[in-house]
Formats: C-alpha cells, sequence, structure tokens
C-alpha cells in the first residue's frame, strides 16, 4: 500500500475491478487532472479517463495564491490550524522535520482499518510493478494548487465503483498546504468487454458507436473457431 511512506496513486477498472495503470494524465487547471487509465485484464480492455480535482482543503497553504478559493474542511478543527499558524514563523525553515512527517495519514474521515483495496495496491503489487510504472504512479497526482509543488497522497477512500476522495499533502515546507481532491471515472475512451451494469459512462466521441454495433452484430452470427 505504501513505498518509502508514499502511496501510489492506482486505481480500479470500475467495470471488472481489474487493476488499472495510467497511460496519459493532462493538467487542465490548478485544480483540475484528467488522467487516462487501461485495464490490465485483457478480458476486459477498457480504457477510461478520470478526472483528478481538488475539492477542500484540509490545513491552509502558508503561501496562498490569489488564485486559488478553495472551501476549507467542516470537520477540521479550527483550533489547531490557527495555532499551526502562529508557529508557522518559528518552525518555517524546519524543512526536515515536515518531510519526516509528510507522509503522515491525514483526513476528514474516519480511518478505515483496509484503507485503499479498491484504490491503493498492496505490497506484492508493488513488487511486481516495473521502475518506469512506479515513477509514473508518483507522477500521476496534482500539484499543490497554491505553491504548484509536488504532493504525495497519504489517505484516500471509495465512495462508489467510479468516485474516490484522496488526500493529498504538499511537499513545500514553507507552504504546508493539505487538501482533498476527489478521482472520478468520467467517459469510456474504449468500451469493457465485460461490462458491469451499474457502471454507466459515457461514450468518448471518439468512440465509432456505429461501426461497432455492426461488428457485434456480425460477431454474434459468425460460428465460434
Ligand atoms: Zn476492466
Ligand atoms: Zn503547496
Amino acid at each position: 500500500m505504501s513505498e518509502g511512506g508514499y502511496m501510489r496513486l492506482s486505481i480500479r477498472c470500475p467495470h471488472c475491478l481489474g487493476k488499472s495503470a495510467a497511460e496519459d494524465h493532462e493538467e487542465l487547471s490548478r485544480t483540475v487532472g484528467e488522467i487516462a487509465y487501461r485495464c490490465r485484464n485483457y478480458r476486459c480492455g477498457h480504457v477510461f479517463a478520470a478526472r483528478l480535482e481538488v475539492v477542500r482543503t484540509l490545513e491552509p497553504s502558508r503561501t496562498p495564491s490569489p488564485l486559488v478559493a478553495l472551501p476549507v474542511s467542516a470537520h477540521v478543527r479550527r483550533a489547531p490550524v490557527q495555532a499551526a499558524l502562529l508557529a508557522s514563523e518559528c518552525d518555517a525553515d524546519d524543512e526536515a522535520d515536515y518531510l519526516a512527517e509528510l507522509a503522515r495519514p491525514l483526513a476528514d474521515w474516519p480511518a478505515a482499518p483496509s484503507m485503499g483495496g479498491a484504490l491503493w495496491g498492496t505490497a506484492a503489487d508493488a513488487e511486481a510493478d516495473d521502475a518506469a510504472e512506479r515513477s509514473r504512479y508518483r507522477y500521476i497526482t496534482i500539484r499543490c494548487p497554491h505553491c504548484q509543488a509536488g504532493a504525495i497522497a497519504v489517505a484516500s477512500r471509495e465512495l462508489s465503483r467510479t468516485l474516490r476522495e484522496v488526500t493529498y499533502r504538499c511537499r513545500n515546507h514553507r507552504c504546508r498546504h493539505a487538501y482533498v481532491a476527489q478521482l472520478e471515472v468520467v467517459r469510456t475512451l474504449s468500451l469493457s468487454s465485460l461490462p458491469c451494469a451499474e457502471v454507466v459512462l459515457p461514450l468518448s466521441p471518439h468512440v465509432r458507436l456505429g461501426q461497432l454495433q455492426a461488428l457485434l452484430q456480425a460477431s454474434a452470427q459468425a460460428p465460434p473457431g
């Protein structure tokens, strides 16, 4: 689930629940990114786009950008936050301390004993992944919207087959922004061969639906073998 204390951002295919690998990543704004995932189950073959959007702040940035207005989580107690802000002038340069506790889980939902399941791979999965893929997992994150530094995922929960929430912490010790992003599967790029009836996603406009339907009809009539 974690590697060097850092979680890898992976996602399961909403149709077959198999592991998926990120193929592409695009930043749409300071708070929104889009990721293309490919299901690794070759019998399924689903390729889909997921939207990763910062939705609320857990710990305010100490270097806030005027370009970013995020709601603060209602579950976060204000007193510790204000105390931290007051203390910030004293420890703002204490980079080593901050980085040492960077991977500490932080979320505005109760800690679950099986954090992840559907979102995070197991230690065995991590060993199976090659180095290139690990670096890609790390790359696919959403940068801190305030200071634009890299961030690490420290907690997650699944809300449905197509929606997860992920907590990130900014790596920049001068900023220290902690925030929640929603990762939502938003459309299908290539159809699953093992579709789940509960999962209804819009099709990307590039899918040539008419030709697909003609092919499916012809395949159903052809003798197997
Ligand atoms: Zn799949
Ligand atoms: Zn930051």
